[in-house]
């Protein structure tokens, strides 16, 4: 067992039934050090420019990988929350759509995308396009748990960076 996983509380049934939700701010609390290193681990750092924190868990995750390799930080959010002009893309959730946005800019760069569960692919999946659609190119992802069973990523060929694999 890794040792960041007795760290990691699994709460049944939230936020809605049927799901286990992954806590990580126990993990967070004594080892938030160790968790920003292994997040940055396999990354080519030369070829990157910034991170690309998804609301809200990768804010956290993001913006202390960032600091730690002294690139930019870029927050991409749910929808309504960062000023015009932003960009967006929606995507399906079990019931209903959710959206992200970025703000819109026309300088290229080379990001490295970071949240911290990946579940189905959704999300990540989304992210991905509005990176695209900014002219931001993604250069890896990094997750700090991959629920394998639940998405088809690896299979993708996606350069996918987990810590912990479910
Ligand atoms: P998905 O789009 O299904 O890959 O879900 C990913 C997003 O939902 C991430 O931003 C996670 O923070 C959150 N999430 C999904 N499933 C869980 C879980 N079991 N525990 C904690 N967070 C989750």
């Amino acid at each position: 067992m890794h040792p960041f996983e007795q760290h990691i509380r699994n709460v049944p049934d939230f936020p809605k039934p049927g799901i286990i939700f992954k806590d990580i701010s126990p993990l967070l609390t004594y080892h938030f050090d160790e968790v920003t290193h292994a997040l940055c681990e396999g990354i080519n750092w030369d070829e990157v420019d910034a991170v690309v924190g998804i609301e809200s868990r990768g804010f956290i995750l993001g913006a202390a990988m960032a600091q730690l390799k002294g690139k930019g930080f870029i927050p991409m959010r749910k929808k309504g929350k960062l000023p015009p002009p932003v960009i967006s893309e929606s995507y399906a959730l079990e019931y209903g759509t959710d959206t992200l946005e970025l703000v819109q800019t026309d300088k290229p760069l080379r990001v490295i995308l970071v949240d911290d569960v990946l579940a189905t692919g959704g999300t990540l999946r989304a992210a991905m396009k509005l990176c695209e659609k900014n002219h931001y190119q993604v250069k890896a992802l990094s997750l700090l748990i991959n629920l394998t069973f639940l998405n088809k990523f690896k299979e993708e060929g996606h350069p996918v960076h987990s810590v912990l694999n479910y």
